[in-house]
């Protein structure tokens, strides 16, 4: 399934999310991503799935949710712009239906002028900017080695200059990684030098990738709120998963979990709207764990959770602040 939803998104209302790209395929491997360690990490961008697949799962989700729609946004179980199909999927949105479309990216491939050209017809064009200097942003993002941060800043620079819609930007504050004075200054600097349209604050609500991530104190996250003039976005979203094109429970919820881990209690209430009781026996199976973090509990795949020994030994030591079930 290329495309699904509608999704509850703080940023864009009700959202039609389209992913051209294999799960957790991106040219980072974020600390903090909620999809687990990055399993294909590539700059190489490429056409993963057939084209016309792609659109006709839009159109299928677009036609069950006739006028409800506030975004058709292309997210990607990773970062869409490694699919080279996506300035055309986003023009043929555009020829087919009124909705706005917008692209979530971490902005890492922009100094290619392809990559640049394909977004033009973006409405919205939402960047990851949350870190100032090299050594942080390697810290942060993991890239690929072949991502140089440099490059990166001035694509974003190279991109902003030309685009005609709206740049947003994501700052993502990770505790002790990117939020002493220091960092924060110089990361408004770059923001600014982009003049986004909107300005986005957020932190790790959702179980991250290292179990060492930590949410910042309320004290940082209110200076960042101040110094970066953005809006507030560091609370869980709330709101009903669209279940259109699910046949049953289990794969609505192993569906949604894959691109969007899930609060139990929104798990078990798909399985309510399904009238089906399928979510004991994912987690008795080993598909899916429960991950308590940050007073919630979450449903996610078990290859998420931490990937690999490193966490557990983490764990072990008593360094993280997730439990995992
Ligand atoms: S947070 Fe986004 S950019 Fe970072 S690894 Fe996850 S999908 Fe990639």
């Amino acid at each position: 399934m290329y495309a699904y939803g509608l999704v509850p998104s703080r940023r864009f209302g009700r959202s039609l999310g389209v992913s051209p790209i294999p799960e957790k395929t991106c040219s980072y491997s974020c600390v903090y991503c909620q999809l687990g360690r990055t399993k294909n990490l590539t700059p190489v961008r490429q056409s993963f799935f057939d084209q016309n697949a792609i659109f006709s799962d839009i159109e299928k989700v677009a036609r069950a949710n006739k006028g409800n729609i506030d975004y058709i946004t292309f997210v990607g179980d990773g970062e869409p712009t490694l699919s080279i199909d996506l300035g055309s999927l986003i023009r043929r949105c555009r020829q087919s239906f009124s909705y706005r479309t917008a692209v979530i990216t971490n902005g890492s491939l922009f100094w290619q002028k392809e990559v640049r050209e394909d977004l033009m017809d973006a409405d919205v064009v939402n960047i990851t900017m949350a870190t100032s200097d090299a050594q942080t942003f390697h810290r942060m993002h993991r890239p690929h080695p072949r991502i140089d941060f440099e490059q990166v800043q001035q694509g974003i620079l190279d991109f902003a200059a030309v685009f005609r819609g709206e740049i947003w930007v994501e700052i993502m504050l990770v505790d002790t990684v990117n939020t002493d004075d220091e960092r924060m200054n110089a990361l408004k600097a770059r923001i600014d030098a982009v003049h986004p349209a909107r300005r986005y604050v957020m932190v790790p609500t959702r179980p991250p990738a290292e179990p060492w991530v930590h949410i910042p104190s309320p004290e940082i996250i209110m200076k960042a709120l101040s110094l970066f003039g953005g809006t507030d976005i560091t609370q869980p979203e709330e709101g009903a998963f669209g279940l259109d094109g699910f046949s049953s429970a289990s794969e609505a919820i192993i569906e949604i979990c894959h691109r969007h881990p899930l609060r139990l209690s929104q798990a078990r209430s798909i399985e309510g709207r399904f009238s089906q009781n399928t979510l004991d026996d994912l987690l008795s199976s080993g598909k899916l764990r429960v991950v308590e973090y940050q007073d919630h509990k979450y449903v996610v795949p078990s290859e998420f959770v931490f990937g690999i020994g490193v966490a557990w030994n983490d764990l072990r030591k008593g360094m993280a602040r997730v439990n995992v079930r």
